[in-house]
């Protein structure tokens, strides 16, 4: 039995893989693998703008073995992917895997010999994130996929199995908005 008076006002129970999984999820350290215009969106991900820092995975690390997260962001060729594969083995365990873009997922526009079309052939991919680029909220939602997973305790037991969520498009497109009309000498042309 407690001794009600010896505890404090406010007590809180709860679980322990509760506890160990929420400061998982509000702690990834993401490994950014930027190689080309989608590492333009990554970086505005972490900006005040879009302030990746609210989900807690704001500091990168560029040592492997104090990432977990890793996010390819660009097209990755066939001389790049044996380094793309010794860095995500030196990841800690457990460590996910985004692929940011059509590139990274597909080869997006470049098909050619020299691009890999699509690096869940060679490594495992845990989030697809869409687009040419991704904006920003996109890569945000694959992250927050990510957090929901290990919140509901989804961490890798056994063999590593990707989970192969796809994010939905977040980008409709819609019509730009109107120019500024053109006069000459008080006439619109
Ligand atoms: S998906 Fe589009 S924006 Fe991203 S790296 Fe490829 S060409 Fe660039």
């Amino acid at each position: 039995m407690f001794d009600t008076q010896t505890l404090p006002d406010n007590v809180l129970t709860t679980q322990l893989k509760k506890v160990v999984n929420w400061a998982r999820r509000s702690s990834l350290w993401p490994m950014p693998f930027a190689t080309a215009c989608c590492g333009i969106e990554l970086m505005a991900t972490a900006s005040s703008r879009f302030d990746l820092a609210r989900f807690g995975a704001e500091a990168m690390r560029f040592s492997p073995r104090q990432a977990d997260l890793m996010i390819v962001a660009g097209r990755v060729t066939i001389k790049m992917m044996p380094v793309l594969q010794h860095i995500y083995q030196q990841m800690t365990e457990p460590k996910w895997v985004i692929s940011m873009g059509a590139c990274a997922s597909t080869g997006g526009v470049f098909d050619a010999y020299a691009t890999i079309q699509g690096i869940d052939q060679f490594m495992p991919v845990d989030v697809y994130v869409p687009g040419c680029p991704p904006r920003p909220e996109t890569l945000i939602e694959g992250i927050m996929a990510i957090q929901r997973t290990i919140d509901e305790d989804g961490l890798p037991k056994g063999p590593r199995r990707p989970l192969q969520v796809a994010v939905q498009p977040s980008y409709h497109p819609a019509a730009q908005p109107a120019a500024v009309p053109l006069t000459v000498g008080g006439q619109a042309i």
